[in-house]
């Protein structure tokens, strides 16, 4: 348990939940260029046309590559953006059957890869961080949309995983965010009160999630969303979790 500064807000908490993409890693670095790569991959079954219907499906600019972060892409696991591409390709005239066999292969082949380093880039140096506030007393949990495996190597190769106690991620068998169920889940794992539990994220999904969950809502513009987005719906917005200082220990 640790007394915090968040810019102006002082709270108390004991467990701190963090989103992993544009939270602790450079969102657009991974997620626009994968999405980009994707759709390309699917080759002669996708038009000109079908091809910019599926990026905009997912949120993701036709010509910077830029994620909008109110997107299906910055806010979905990946079955959900599977069901909503078939969707897309279906309407487009893409028979069913194919529709749902090129995505599995090709697309979700770029799509579910594992991280590489080269297009992983931290936001800022997240291990002394963690290890900041984990001598501080904090427990930390991760609630992401990416897929298990994903998330335990990126935490890996960032070299956090022995500070992060409970990680929740969308192929789990927990509601996604919005809902509050895998804050929730971690914050009954580690035996600490939602109120005093932080919810650190760069979209309004996490945002919302933590608000449902009863958490302190930290919104960072690190990632998808700006400051206005974030602002209705989060108890503080800073520039990134670096902005996470320790007051004092309880
Ligand atoms: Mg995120």
């Amino acid at each position: 348990m640790a007394h915090l500064q968040i810019a102006d807000a002082r709270v108390y908490a004991e467990l701190a939940v963090f989103d992993k993409d544009g939270t602790l890693i450079d969102f657009h670095g991974v997620w626009g260029g994968r999405a980009q790569r994707a759709v390309a991959a699917l080759g002669d079954c996708v038009d000109a046309a079908l091809h910019d219907a599926l990026l905009d499906t997912m949120g993701v600019d036709r010509d910077t590559g830029r994620v909008d972060g109110q997107g299906l892409l910055a806010q979905f696991p990946h079955d959900v953006i599977h069901a909503h591409c078939l969707q897309t390709m279906i309407e487009a005239g893409v028979p069913p059957n194919r529709a749902d066999r090129e995505l599995r292969a090709r697309f979700a082949g770029v799509m579910r890869a594992p991280p590489q380093r080269d297009e992983m880039l931290a936001i800022g140096d997240l291990r002394a961080l963690f290890s900041g506030l984990r001598a501080a007393g904090l427990r930390l949990g991760i609630v992401t949309t990416d897929d298990r495996d994903a998330t335990l190597q990126t935490l890996s190769m960032l070299q956090v995983s022995e500070h992060v106690a409970q990680v929740v991620c969308g192929n789990d068998p927990v509601a996604a965010k919005p809902s509050p169920e895998g804050i929730l889940r971690i914050a009954a794992a580690l035996d600490v009160l939602p109120q005093h539990a932080l919810m650190i994220g760069d979209t309004a999904a996490d945002m919302r999630a933590g608000r449902a969950a009863g958490c302190f809502c930290v919104g960072v513009t690190s990632g998808a969303c700006d400051a206005a987005q974030l602002r209705e719906l989060a108890d503080v917005v800073v520039n990134s979790v670096h902005e996470i200082h320790v007051l004092r220990t309880a």
